[in-house]
């Protein structure tokens, strides 16, 4: 495998970054995780968008002009031999003494590309059956619509999920509306078959899948709502799935051990993950 590190291609097992690299001390980078299915990146011109928006709410420069990561990103996926699976590009602060505040002006930020293949099939499997999820109290910082490499609440919150035999935990706020999953978005249908999510203006990471969800949606004619839900409205849901570059569209069928409906993946689910390749942005892998 082949990763690319501040302007070299390296083998990935001798792949570093200095131990003062700000996102090593202090988490201060961002990150974004792109699909490839089929031999196409999905969605890069998305990522690319929200990655500018990360890097300038935090005023963390370009580490290179965006063109030229779109190229690194196909580049490192086409070296992979990635057909299907993630590219994942992180960019930091850089190296400098450590101390809070921001490093001087000249320090350059650190970016950092690798790309891995996902196994196809057994993710196919994982989508015909469905998932489980848990429900757990959002413990993180107001600032989560920053795609931030500071993960440790979506960790501890991944690794209860995992310890329940769970594949996501819903993060959940004061007044029990479901926010997001620890690495996906949440969507339920209702029993009058309309989609809902939770509106991304704050409090959730705007995600691409679900962005590109909403337009694969709006395609097939249904009927969508941006607004919160609460734990018990999914519960009682028809159908309840996630999304994310990692999951795509996940049926969802158990919260907190309960199934949701008959505990099989829904129709409306089923329909916007066949679709959902059709209406992403698809750029090959060559
Ligand atoms: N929410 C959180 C907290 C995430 O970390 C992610 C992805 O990693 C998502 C939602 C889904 O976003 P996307 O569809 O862009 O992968």
């Amino acid at each position: 495998r082949i990763a690319y590190v501040n302007g070299r291609y390296v083998p990935h097992q001798s792949a570093r970054v200095h131990v003062e690299d700000r996102g090593y001390q202090f988490s201060d980078g961002v990150y974004e995780v792109c699909e490839v299915s089929d031999g196409y990146i999905l969605d890069r011109t998305r990522h690319l968008e929200r990655l500018d928006r990360s890097l300038s709410e935090l005023a963390i420069g370009w580490p290179v002009e965006r063109e030229a990561l779109g190229r690194i990103m196909i580049e490192v996926a086409a070296r992979n031999r990635v057909r299907d699976g993630l590219v994942y590009v992180q960019v930091t602060r850089g190296v400098a003494r450590r101390d809070h505040p921001f490093p001087s002006a000249d320090t350059r930020p650190a970016l950092v590309v690798t790309a891995r293949s996902t196994d196809r099939a057994a993710f196919a499997a994982k989508a015909e059956e469905g998932v489980g999820v848990i429900t757990v109290p959002d413990t993180r910082w107001d600032r989560v619509d920053i795609k931030t490499i500071g993960l440790l609440p979506n960790v501890l919150a991944r690794q209860q999920a995992r310890d329940a035999g769970a594949a996501e935990a819903w993060l959940v706020d004061e007044d029990g509306i479901v926010l997001e999953g620890a690495a996906t978005n949440a969507w339920i249908v209702t029993g009058e078959g309309e989609l809902v999510t939770r509106p991304a203006v704050s409090g959730i990471l705007r995600g691409i899948t679900r962005a590109t969800a909403i337009d694969t949606a709006a395609a097939l004619g249904l009927t969508m709502v941006e607004r919160g839900f609460t734990v018990g409205e999914a519960k009682a849901a028809r159908e309840a799935f996630m999304t994310s570059a990692t999951s795509q569209v996940m049926p969802v069928v158990r919260i907190d051990g309960a199934p949701v409906a008959n505990g099989y993946p829904g129709e409306i689910t089923r329909q916007l993950r066949g679709a959902f390749f059709a209406h992403a942005e698809k750029i090959a892998v060559r």
